[in-house]
């Protein structure tokens, strides 16, 4: 019975170590993202510019006037409603589309594999995504995975990657596995996790270098925000820092500004 709890005990810390090293992973995984993708076919070509490129395009009325946003999800691994509400409601008040906000869903049938990598996740969505930019309708997609990212270990995992100007991959199952090892709503963790990814697609924090308020980029985590509270705070979507968050983060006044510079509200 002791030698039991001992164990779960040393289980504990072994996690808590885990999460901190997770730290570094999410930094590299959002500089990958500025990566730029060849354009490969002229239809899609206004979906496959770098991370950041389109954030004036989604948060002003200027050249679109509404958003389709395409939830894709592997079966069986759709996000709670409550998250995908939220998030409607979240984007409401950020962004100016007067021609409305459509969600529109779709369950992806993929062979089951352990593990993607972002290559990996871009085919899926080459493959699969339905919904483009056309006329004056911009589209993203978010890829809701049964997989985890290639680049998770036993000391760290990632959540959600920001990788295309209007893709996103959130790893539902590891979202799932994390709110039971950390005893943590799974709402919290799927909407954070939504809120800061999409942060990034509006061009968060300075990931195209022409923030107005480029001082409040963290300068040790780049490409996130320095001010602690924030949702675009480097570690807001880290697995441990969920242990006792009961509310989503909020953006701080800084990030609010820097979106509505380019259009948002
Ligand atoms: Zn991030
Ligand atoms: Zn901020």
């Amino acid at each position: 019975m002791f030698a039991n709890i001992l164990i779960k005990n040393m289980k504990i810390i072994k996690i808590n170590h885990f999460f901190f090293l997770f730290t570094f992973l999410v930094i590299i995984s959002c500089k990958k993202d500025d990566e730029s993708t060849p354009l490969i076919d002229e239809a899609k070509s206004e979906n496959l510019k770098p991370l950041g490129t389109s954030a004036t395009d989604l948060l002003s009325q200027n050249t679109y006037s509404s958003l389709t946003l395409e939830l894709a999800f592997t079966t069986g691994f759709r996000p709670s409603q409550e998250a995908i509400d939220d998030f409607k409601s979240f984007l409401e008040s950020r962004i100016n589309k007067p021609g409305g906000i459509v969600f529109v869903e779709t369950e992806i049938i993929t062979p089951f594999v352990e593990s993607q990598t972002i290559d990996d996740i871009r085919e899926i969505e080459d493959e699969q995504r339905i919904h483009y930019t056309v006329a004056d309708d911009i589209a993203i997609f978010i890829y809701f995975s049964h997989a985890k990212a290639s680049t998770d270990s036993e000391i760290s995992v990632t959540l959600g990657t920001a990788y295309r100007n209007t893709s996103v991959v959130i790893y539902q199952q590891t979202i799932r596995e994390v709110s039971i090892s950390q005893n943590s709503d799974l709402y919290v963790l799927e909407e954070t996790t939504l809120q800061h990814e999409i942060g990034h697609l509006f061009g968060l924090v300075n990931i195209q270098e022409d923030d107005i308020h480029s001082e409040h980029e963290d300068l040790a985590h780049r490409k996130h925000c320095k001010v602690e509270s924030c949702l675009m705070y480097f570690e807001t979507n880290l697995p441990g820092s969920f242990r006792n968050r009961i509310n989503v983060p909020s953006l701080d006044s800084l990030c609010i500004e820097d979106l509505q510079a380019k259009g948002g509200k």
